[in-house]
């Protein structure tokens, strides 16, 4: 890693965050909540953060981290409902306002590379990234390259099918996929699916669950409390994380794998263990990878994006902007 002025810029469903990183650290970052009218106001929004932040320092290059689906040959934000608009030209726009080389990602990758360049995957040639929140992303670094793909969209593990008899609904489309069990937007349906298989006693999260309204706060608050019920359904997603993990190992070999996301880093007490419990079960003779916590918290994306900016994988690097 060289030691020169980067930007860095995480694109979120909720939060837009920039910061000017000198080195490895960041010098300073400014956060807004990310603009839901037009792909126009995005760039507008990112080119007053990346002002902001550099308060007319220079920087080398920009490093820009985005929720999907991406293609990243074009240097595009396509349509996500997350947004609700999309086809956004954020990679060209940048580039033109700053003249430095710009490069883009997704969240999940730049998550996996900031360990990689960054964390505490230095030196390892094999790991994984997954983030656990409201949808579940997976980024991979095989044989020392980061894993894109065609546009920018490889390895959607979180739309793996875990389980090929069930009908439970993807925010994809599909049925049976990873996410679908286990995105903090599904685990309210989840839940009141379990429900109404429980025999047990019908206890306060049983009762929410019921009315489709345990949120994932609750659930994991409730389990931690010892109610019966939630501590199943934390168990049951704690089984789906562990099959969708199995297939994470499945394809890519990793040496470690490092998880983060919201739902993850305030219940890694009622994840983690269960997951790897469970995982016994189906890893076989593949057995089980170092499981950890990401290095950076909630600015792994952020981190991400910097460590792209300043070592960038070359199946990021084909793509970039230049001046
Ligand atoms: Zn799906």
């Amino acid at each position: 890693v060289k030691d020169l002025n980067v930007v860095a810029v995480d694109v979120g469903a909720t939060n837009l965050r920039a910061a000017l990183f000198s080195g490895t650290s960041p010098v300073r970052l400014r956060k807004v909540p990310t603009p839901r009218t037009s792909g126009d106001d995005l760039i507008m929004a990112i080119i007053g953060l990346i002002k902001e932040v550099s308060q007319g320092e220079d920087f080398n290059a920009i490093g820009v981290a985005s929720i999907g689906p991406l293609d990243i040959s074009r240097g595009l934000i396509l349509y996500t409902p997350n947004l609700g608009y999309g086809n956004v030209r954020i990679r060209d726009s940048l580039g033109e306002e700053f003249r430095r080389p710009v490069y883009l990602a997704n969240d999940a990758m730049a998550g996996v590379w900031a360990e990689k360049v960054l964390g505490k995957g230095k030196g390892l040639n094999d790991l994984a990234y997954i983030t656990m929140s409201t949808g579940l992303g997976v980024g991979a670094v095989v044989d020392g390259n980061l894993l894109v793909g065609r546009r920018g969209n490889a390895h959607e593990l979180g739309h793996a099918v875990i389980s090929f008899e069930s009908d439970m609904p993807c925010g994809c489309g599909g049925v049976g996929h990873w996410e679908a069990f286990v995105g903090g937007k599904n685990i309210p349906r989840v839940a009141a699916r379990l429900a109404q298989l429980w025999n047990g006693s019908k206890t306060r999260a049983y009762e929410l669950a019921s009315r489709g309204g345990l949120s994932p706060e609750l659930l994991y608050s409730m389990a931690r409390e010892g109610d019966p019920f939630a501590a199943h359904v934390v168990d049951y997603i704690n089984r789906a994380h562990a099959a969708g993990i199995m297939t994470l190992i499945a394809a890519y070999d990793p040496e470690a794998i490092f998880i983060g996301g919201s739902v993850y880093l305030y219940n890694e007490d009622l994840i983690r263990p269960g997951v790897i419990k469970h995982l016994q079960r189906y890893v076989g003779v593949f057995g089980v990878p170092r499981i950890e916590r990401c290095s950076f918290g909630d600015d792994q994306v952020l981190e991400g994006a910097a460590a792209i900016a300043m070592s960038p994988p070359s199946s990021i690097a084909r793509d970039a902007y230049r001046p």
